[in-house]
């Protein structure tokens, strides 16, 4: 699945990049060492050509770039009588190093070989002198060259040689088993090759490792969330030490949070509409079963019950809509002028038969807002106050400026509300006994405060036993400065 996915892709990066660096690594070394030996190689064999030269009486200084030039041939001795005499003399004065041999050939065949045993010998060599002789055949030239052939990997120089007078050529031959002066170097490359090879299998086995260990706050992470589900939203995952993995542990586990809340308010939201529906429909249904068809006074008398019922359950639909639009719903903001809008909603609560409406204040200000909510919410608590306040007492409506904002409100002289009842209200469904029977949805204040909260407002209320005042609270962001004020 994915998560092993990414371990193998980060273990592949891992041992890809230690295995290119090591090849680089070592690859470069190797090239350096090996050109280093050639040089060395080629060195030696031309000291051993100059150590000839000091045997034959050849003084000319050595030009620094004696191979392939024409002066480099060994040819201005003037120590020994004849060719022959003087390559012998050469063969059994220089002492071939390690990993050397030497041949005097003479009109191109082998003529002396070291006069002190060497480690490897030329005149053994299928084909080697032969090789080396044809090259010389013409000028006199020292010549570097390299000989493969059979197993056998040679770097040598031949140096024609000849006495003054002497109409033979001879020929001085050196060479170096190039294989065995690569020996020490192979050797140790291939040892390198071993520890690089370990190096990248402990390196692979380390990232696996820890790769996996990464990996696994992620790997908790989605078991943990794929065992979330609807139905068991309570789980948490853990949260461990402090790094990405645990950031986003913590933002998974708010997704958590606000998902239960939520769900949670809409389970007992469905729960408490389901209760809310059953009262009325097992009123009506008892009514409807219990009545006498003959009866028309009992027949008119249920009619007003079920009508007055299902109106009820109309305005409950009505409001449960209302509430679950609201937090989609952005309000409508105008500027609006506050006293009017105070007079305004006198005006529609006059009509409101069993009290005393009075407008106790208009605040002269203009307030950025939606007149339609406001209206909506304010007429609620008009409601509420005609509703839970005795008849023929007195509701007072008004409007106030505070410091950067607008109260709107509205006072009766109802029994007011129980102590400790005040967070209850404004639950849905929240209702309270306040002396004059339960008879609302208890969906009006929290439809209240969810529109003074699209507005940034609040609601407020204070209540004693001699009457309540319910205020919302807007804020007044245009922070007009208008005279008047709280005058009636
Ligand atoms: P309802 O539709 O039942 O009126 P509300 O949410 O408007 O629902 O009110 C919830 C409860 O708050 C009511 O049941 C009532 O007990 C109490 N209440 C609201 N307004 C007043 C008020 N002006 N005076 C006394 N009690 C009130």
């Amino acid at each position: 699945m994915g998560l092993s996915s990414v371990r193998t892709r980060i273990l592949v990066s891992i041992i890809g990049v230690a295995f290119v660096g090591l090849v680089f690594a070592g690859g470069a070394a190797y090239l350096v060492q090996r050109d280093r030996i050639a040089h060395a190689v080629d060195d030696r064999l031309l000291q051993r050509v100059e150590s000839a030269r000091a045997v034959v009486g050849d003084d000319r200084p050595d030009s620094g770039d004696a191979v392939g030039s024409a002066e480099a041939a060994v040819t201005h001795g003037g120590g020994y009588a004849t060719t022959r005499d003087a390559l012998r003399g050469v063969l059994e004065r220089i002492v071939p190093g390690e990993h050397e041999g030497a041949l005097g050939l003479v009109d191109g065949r082998v003529a002396f070989v070291p006069g002190v045993a060497s480690e490897i010998h030329l005149e053994s060599v299928p084909g080697f002198a032969e090789r080396a002789a044809a090259e010389t055949v013409e000028g006199d030239a020292v010549q570097l060259g390299t000989f493969v052939d059979s197993g056998v990997w040679l770097r040598y120089m031949t140096a024609p040689l000849a006495a003054p007078g002497d109409p033979q050529r001879g020929v001085y031959v050196v060479a170096l088993d190039l294989d065995a002066a690569h020996a020490d170097l192979d050797a140790a490359f291939t040892s390198y090759a071993v520890i690089a090879a370990g190096a990248v299998i402990a390196t692979g086995l380390v990232g696996w490792f820890v790769a996996g260990r990464l990996l696994q706050p992620v790997r908790r992470l989605s078991s943990a969330a794929s065992r979330i589900t609807v139905n068991a939203l309570d789980e948490r995952i853990p949260v461990h030490g402090r790094d990405e993995v645990s950031r986003l542990t913590e933002t998974v586990n708010g997704m958590f949070d606000r998902l239960d809340r939520s769900i949670t308010s809409q389970r007992r939201l469905l729960d408490d509409v389901r209760h809310e529906l059953k009262t009325p429909i097992t009123i009506v249904r008892g009514h409807l079963e219990l009545l006498d068809p003959a009866d028309a006074e009992e027949v008119r008398a249920t009619r007003e019950l079920a009508i007055d019922e299902l109106d009820r359950m109309a305005e409950l639909v009505d409001r449960i809509e209302l509430l679950a639009e609201l937090p989609d719903d952005a309000p409508a903001v105008e500027p609006v002028d506050v006293a009017a809008l105070t007079r305004e909603v006198h005006a529609k609560s006059s009509v409101i038969a069993g009290h005393d409406w009075v407008l106790a204040a208009t605040a002269d200000v203009v307030v950025d807002l939606d007149p339609r909510r406001i209206t909506q919410a304010w007429l609620q608590l008009v409601d509420n106050a005609a509703k839970y306040s005795p008849e023929g007492t007195p509701v007072r409506i008004g409007s106030s400026r505070a410091e950067g904002a607008v109260q709107l409100w509205v006072e009766d002289e109802g029994p007011g509300i129980p102590p400790g009842a005040e967070a209850r209200i404004f639950e849905r469904f929240g209702r309270v006994n306040t002396g004059r029977g339960i008879r609302g949805s208890g969906l009006g204040l929290p439809l209240v405060e969810g529109i003074a909260l699209a507005h940034g407002g609040r609601v407020e209320v204070s209540s004693s036993s001699v009457g309540s005042r319910f205020v919302i609270i807007l804020p007044n962001d245009r922070g007009d400065r208008a005279d008047g004020g709280d005058g009636a």
